[in-house]
């Protein structure tokens, strides 16, 4: 075979010019089964988790699985220690205590388990025209028109006034019902197309159908109404008013699916972040006893601006973290200072059909690996932590010898919108923080899409933080 002598030029350029390569033209042979089993086991915690209390309880089972404890206050912890510590069902968070003291810091993997979906009000339950629905009051930042006629879910819990929890879960299991937002149909909708997308669907509109059988051998009033709440105490005890203290929410009826004929990508709800998420507890969950303490910390609330006692705003991680400094009698500022926390949330991925919002040369790409963000926010980088130059030569230095595939990341063009993570909230403790994650087309919408080589990256990556 004749080989083409590189020219100067092709040495210079190979020599200084940034030619990311496609992650499939960098994918070891040898990594291919681990990515397809990574993302199997992926799959089934989508499915395991339409909720962040559901999300909790997974990575309890899998925590424990591994070997994981509860971590009380006053606890002995030692060296190669697995624990893990619950916050009120809606957060958590997992350690794996290292060989080096708490005063040398800790690597954190901090991502949030809560996604866009359309919460039940408190006083959900209406008939109208005998139909009966359940008025709703969305959480996050969703497109309403991309809700309306899917298959829905409900998950959640009904507390009840004796102290018990009910959970409530229709429309995951085998011959389960699901639920709908109607819309208007294209014969009828000259008014509505002329409307914007913002305004096609208003918010007080996103109301979930839920039945339309009346109640038999009745002729007062809300019939189908009454029928509703009849099947609803006969199946969960509950009567009307116990809504008042319910967590009920409804999220998209989709299992999590390959997409595309290679089956290169994978579809689902809540990729947002629970991508993230996963990456950070398997990571850790697949230590052995890491130089330093290893952190992962999985968050509710991040959607709604990461406020609340299970938000990442919440003195909780610092509890968390302290009673693990006190068990070393170490000062928990000494260890945030020598801390580092790599912000685990997803980002844009270029969409070659909206090109007009990005900024291809730093958009990420899908296939293109785990997404480095030096800052997010929107404007000026306002609302973002914006990571040293140091702290992004660390992370490069990390993942390039572990082998990671990666790429750096802005989310569109400037002017153009703009997000926030985490991130801000873990730099305020006085943590090195970097935002990393992986690249999702059709963020927060019902159904969206990421790259299978991308999710093995980011949990790639996320191990080589740990154990650096
Ligand atoms: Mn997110
Ligand atoms: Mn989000």
């Amino acid at each position: 075979m004749e080989e083409k002598q590189k020219t100067a030029a092709d040495l210079r350029r190979e020599a200084l010019c940034y030619q990311p390569k496609n992650g499939y033209d960098r994918l070891k042979p040898e990594e291919e089964p681990a990515m397809r089993a990574y993302c199997e086991d992926y799959k089934k915690f989508l499915d395991a988790g339409k909720t962040e209390r559901e999300c909790v309880d997974e990575a309890v089972r899998l925590a424990s699985a591994a070997g994981f404890q509860p971590f009380t206050r006053g606890m002995a912890v030692n060296p190669g220690d697995k624990l893990y510590r619950v916050n009120r069902g809606k957060a958590i968070m997992l350690a794996v205590i290292g060989q080096r003291p708490l005063s040398e810091g800790v690597s954190i993997g901090a991502a949030h388990i809560d996604s866009p979906r359309l919460d039940l009000k408190q006083n959900p339950l209406y008939e109208d025209s005998e139909l009966a629905f359940f008025k709703t009051h969305y959480y996050g930042g969703i497109r309403k028109y991309q809700w309306v006629t899917i298959p829905l879910e409900l998950h959640g819990v009904v507390a009840m006034k004796d102290g018990s929890t009910i959970p409530v879960a229709v429309g995951a299991g085998a011959g389960d019902p699901v639920f709908t937002v109607d819309d208007l149909l294209p014969h009828l909708a000259q008014d509505q197309v002329k409307k914007t997308l913002g305004e096609a669907i208003p918010a007080e509109s996103l109301n979930i159908l839920v039945g339309s059988r009346p109640f038999k051998d009745d002729e007062g009033a809300d019939r189908v109404k009454l029928a509703i709440l009849d099947l609803l105490n006969q199946k969960y005890g509950i009567v009307e008013e116990d809504f008042i203290s319910a967590e009920l929410t409804a999220v998209p009826a989709f299992r999590a699916s390959d997409v595309g004929f290679d089956r290169s990508l994978i579809g689902a709800y809540g990729h947002d972040d629970r991508v993230c998420g996963y990456a950070c507890l398997a990571a850790l969950l697949a230590l052995g006893t890491p130089r330093r303490t290893a952190v992962c910390m999985l968050a509710d609330k991040e959607e709604i601006g990461s406020e609340g006692v299970s938000g990442m705003k919440s003195a909780a991680f610092d509890t968390f973290m302290s009673d693990l400094c006190d068990s070393q009698r170490v000062p928990l500022k000494t260890c945030y200072e020598n801390s580092f926390c790599l912000s685990a949330d997803v980002t844009a991925a270029y969409d070659p059909n909206f090109a007009e919002a990005y900024e291809k040369r730093n958009s990420a790409r899908i296939n293109y690996g785990m997404g480095l963000c030096k800052y997010t926010g929107s404007r000026g980088k306002s609302g973002s932590s914006d990571a040293s130059a140091e702290l992004v030569a660390f992370a490069r230095r990390v993942l390039d010898e572990a082998g990671v595939v990666w790429q750096m990341a802005e989310l569109g063009k400037v002017d153009q919108g703009g997000g926030g993570t985490v991130a801000v909230y873990m730099a305020e403790r006085d943590i090195n923080t970097l935002d990393a994650g992986v690249p999702v087309l059709s963020m927060h919408a019902p159904f969206e899409t990421v790259s299978k080589l991308d999710c093995y990256m980011t949990y790639k990556g996320m191990k080589a933080i740990y154990e650096h």
